[in-house]
């Protein structure tokens, strides 16, 4: 689902990823691991679009929307395929970024209507559905101020899901919320996983990496450091910074 070869990132004379590869197979869920500043985000922010890369290759769903020429630099085909493409992947940030102007039905309806050119008639009713599915059917016609920070993150679980994209990424979904709101948003995105969908997930969460993730990506300055099974990435990671960095969060 995606496959990036190679990509190198700089900010300035900052060299952000230094030659990341990854892939993500249908249905798999990989966890992100990494000290703060290693370019988790920046990463994801790649693979959807946000940012791009200098060098290397980035497949989602099977189409190019990086092509790496034969000297390895990268190359984004024109607007309107980047746009498709990107269509694929859906986001969740830390800090929700819902539209506070709209309503939780507008949040989610907003993006399907304008860029996918879906008839409101035929938004509204899966919008509906994926809002009973994250808990807040109730909240349909609330405005975001009005939601607690765990309520807002299942908006925009939902909001990305409205999109109908083929994976999802998160961004430390749960480090902007108080603790007891964590376990809401960690049982929606579990649910997600026991229904397949495929989603990457950048987290400080070792529980839920260790129990609902496949697999552990370990990124240490800028590349991936380690990469295993989660069950044995967390029984003995072989990375020696990827130890010390467990040794911290437990
Ligand atoms: P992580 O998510 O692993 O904490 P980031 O990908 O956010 O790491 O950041 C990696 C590095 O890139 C950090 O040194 C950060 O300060 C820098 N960085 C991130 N975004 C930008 C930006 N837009 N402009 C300049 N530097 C940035
Ligand atoms: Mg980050």
């Amino acid at each position: 689902m995606v496959r990036a070869t190679g990509l190198h990132k700089h900010f300035g004379t900052l060299h952000v990823l230094r030659g990341v590869s990854l892939t993500v197979e249908r249905g798999e869920v990989v966890a992100i691991l990494g000290p703060s500043g290693s370019g988790k985000s920046t990463l994801l922010r790649c693979l959807n679009h946000l940012e791009t890369v200098e060098r290397g290759e980035i497949e989602i769903a099977g189409r190019l929307l990086a092509r790496a020429d034969a000297a390895g630099v990268a190359h984004y085909p024109p607007e309107s395929e980047v746009r498709s493409v990107c269509q694929a992947t859906g986001m969740v940030f830390q800090h929700f970024n819902l539209f506070p102007h709209l309503t939780v039905l507008g949040n989610l309806i907003e993006a399907p209507m304008t860029v996918r050119k879906m008839a409101r008639a035929d938004i509204v009713p899966l919008a509906e559905s994926l809002l009973a599915k994250v808990g807040l059917g109730d909240k349909r016609d609330a405005y975001p101020a009005r939601l607690s920070g765990g309520q807002k993150q299942r908006v925009a679980i939902a909001r990305a899901l409205a999109m109908q994209p083929e994976i999802l990424l998160f961004d430390e979904p749960t480090s902007a919320l108080d603790p007891e709101l964590t376990g809401e948003v960690l049982r929606t995105m579990r649910q997600l996983a026991t229904e397949r969908m495929t989603m990457l997930v950048v987290t400080h969460e070792m529980a839920f990496a260790r129990e609902v993730a496949n697999r552990v990506v370990f990124m240490d300055e800028g590349q991936v450091a380690c990469e295993q099974p989660a069950h044995e990435f967390f029984a003995s990671p072989r990375h020696e910074r990827a130890r010390a960095f467990l040794a911290n969060m437990l």
